[in-house]
C-alpha cells in the first residue's frame, strides 16, 4: 500500500546545455548545394540568433549561434568548393564568426545560470511533492485501519468475512459507519489515490469520480514547464503569408503546369515584423525543371535583389504539375537547407491537378533523418517510422498583405 517514490534522474545544467547544442548540430553541408548560398545565408543566421537573444529567447538564440559556428567554422571549410568563395564573402563571414563567439559565450553563461535556477526550483517542487505524498500516505493509513476495524466488526456481527463495502440497506446499521467514514473523508486526499489504491475496486457510488470531493492541490507541487534542453516546434514564430500569393505564383507557373508538365520553383522572401515573419516577395529565378524536379540556374541575381532590399529568406514554393502536394525526398533535402538557416522556413507546394496546396516543414525527426542522409540529389527513400514532414501550423494566411512577385526567367 505504501507509495514508493522513484527518483527521476535530473539532467544537470551542463547536460541541458549539451542537449541544446546537439540540436544545433542537426545541420550538414550538402556538397551538391552552392557554397555561395551558404555564405550568403551566414548573415541571416547570425542576425536571427541575435534577434532571438535580444528578445530573451536565450535557448533558441544559443541553438542558432551554435549552429552558425558549427556550419561556418567546422563544416563549410570541408566543402569541395571552399576555395572558390570570393575573398570579401569569406572575410565578412569571418567577422561574423568573431561576433558569434562572443554572443555564444554570453548566452552560455546566461543559460547555465537559468538552468541552475530551474534545477533548484524543480528540486523544491519534488520535495514539496514528496511531502504532500507523505501526508496523504499518513491519512490513508488511518483510513486503512478504520476499514480494517469495520470489516472485523462486520465479521464478528454476522459471521461473514470482509464483505465491504455493501450497498445501502443491505446490512443496516453497520453500513452507516461506512457512510460516516465517507462523509468525514479528509477533503485534501487526492482522487487518484482514492480510486487506485486505498479503496476497494467495487466502489460505493458515493465515491465515483463524479462525487464532489475536491482534492486540495498544493500549487507548489504542480509541474512547471517541462525540462529544457531542446528547441521544439513550439518556439517557432508565426509566418504570415499574403493570401493572394499562391494564386500569383500559380499564374506565373501556368505555362509550365498546363502545357509542359514541368515544375516551377520560387523563393519566399520577407521581413521580421512584430515578433513574426512576413512573406513579402516571391522571387522566381531562372531555372530548369522536369515533371518532378526544379533547379535554380541563377540564384545570384535573386540573392542580389533580396539582399539590397534587406529581405530574409523564408522558404520556397514550387509546383507539382501532375502529383499531389507533399515533400519528395529531394524536396526534403532542399527544405532541410532552408530550415537549418531559419527554423521557421516553410515549403509551399502547389498541386493544381488536385486543386491542393500544402504548407510544410520538416519535423524534428525529419530534420535529423535528412541531416544524416547523403543521397540528396536523386529520389530515394527515408526511414519514416515517424512523420518526416508536417503541416506548418505557425503559418497564417493574411488577406491584408500585398503579394509581390518578381520573375527573373
Ligand atoms: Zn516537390
Ligand atoms: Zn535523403
Amino acid at each position: 500500500m505504501a507509495t514508493v517514490a522513484v527518483p527521476v534522474p535530473r539532467p544537470s545544467a551542463k547536460e541541458r546545455l549539451t542537449a541544446l547544442r546537439a540540436t544545433a548540430e542537426s545541420a550538414y553541408i550538402d556538397p551538391s548545394q552552392s557554397i555561395i548560398r551558404y555564405y550568403r545565408s551566414s548573415k541571416q543566421l547570425y542576425e536571427t540568433a541575435s534577434y532571438e537573444a535580444n528578445h530573451g529567447n536565450n535557448e533558441k538564440a544559443y541553438m542558432l549561434i551554435m549552429r552558425f559556428l558549427d556550419l561556418y567554422v567546422t563544416r563549410i571549410p570541408k566543402h569541395p568548393k571552399y576555395h572558390s568563395v570570393p575573398e570579401d564573402l569569406r572575410n565578412s563571414t569571418k567577422a561574423l564568426i568573431k561576433k558569434a563567439l562572443d554572443l555564444g559565450q554570453d548566452l552560455k553563461i546566461k543559460l547555465l545560470a537559468d538552468f541552475e535556477n530551474e534545477i533548484k526550483l524543480e528540486e523544491e517542487d519534488e520535495l514539496n511533492r514528496q511531502r504532500a505524498l507523505q501526508r496523504n500516505e499518513d491519512k490513508s493509513s488511518d483510513l486503512d485501519d478504520l476499514v480494517d476495524r469495520i470489516g472485523r466488526l462486520n465479521a464478528l456481527h454476522d459471521g461473514e468475512s470482509l464483505g465491504f463495502p455493501r450497498s445501502a440497506g443491505e446490512d443496516g446499521g453497520e453500513n452507516f459507519a461506512i457512510h460516516q467514514a465517507h462523509e468525514t473523508w479528509p477533503a485534501d486526499i487526492s482522487g487518484a489515490r482514492i480510486g487506485t489504491e486505498a479503496w476497494p475496486s467495487n466502489e460505493n457510488e458515493d465515491f465515483s469520480p463524479t462525487h464532489p470531493v475536491h482534492p486540495t492541490v498544493d500549487r507548489s507541487t504542480k509541474p512547471r514547464a517541462p525540462p529544457r534542453g531542446r528547441i521544439s516546434s513550439e518556439t517557432l514564430r508565426p509566418v504570415r503569408v499574403p493570401a493572394g500569393l499562391v494564386k500569383l505564383f500559380s499564374d506565373a507557373a501556368k505555362e509550365n503546369t498546363m502545357f509542359k508538365n514541368i515544375e516551377t520553383c520560387g523563393n519566399l522572401w520577407g521581413v521580421r515584423e512584430s515578433g513574426s515573419y512576413v512573406v513579402t516577395h516571391v522571387l522566381i529565378p531562372n531555372q530548369k525543371g522536369t515533371d518532378s524536379y526544379c533547379e535554380d540556374l541563377d540564384e545570384g541575381t535573386v540573392a542580389e535583389y533580396a539582399i539590397t532590399r534587406d529581405l530574409i529568406q523564408l522558404g520556397w514554393i514550387h509546383t507539382h504539375p501532375s502529383q499531389t502536394a507533399f515533400l519528395s525526398s529531394v524536396d526534403m533535402h532542399m527544405q532541410h537547407g532552408y530550415q537549418i538557416m531559419l527554423p521557421e522556413a516553410i515549403a509551399i507546394v502547389l498541386a493544381p491537378t488536385y486543386d491542393d496546396v500544402g504548407f510544410f516543414r520538416l519535423t524534428d525527426y525529419g530534420m535529423d533523418i535528412v541531416s544524416r542522409c547523403r543521397e540528396g540529389t536523386t529520389f530515394h527513400t527515408h526511414d519514416d517510422i515517424q512523420p518526416l514532414f508536417d503541416l506548418a501550423e505557425e503559418v497564417l494566411l493574411d488577406d491584408t498583405l500585398p503579394a509581390k512577385i518578381e520573375d527573373f526567367r
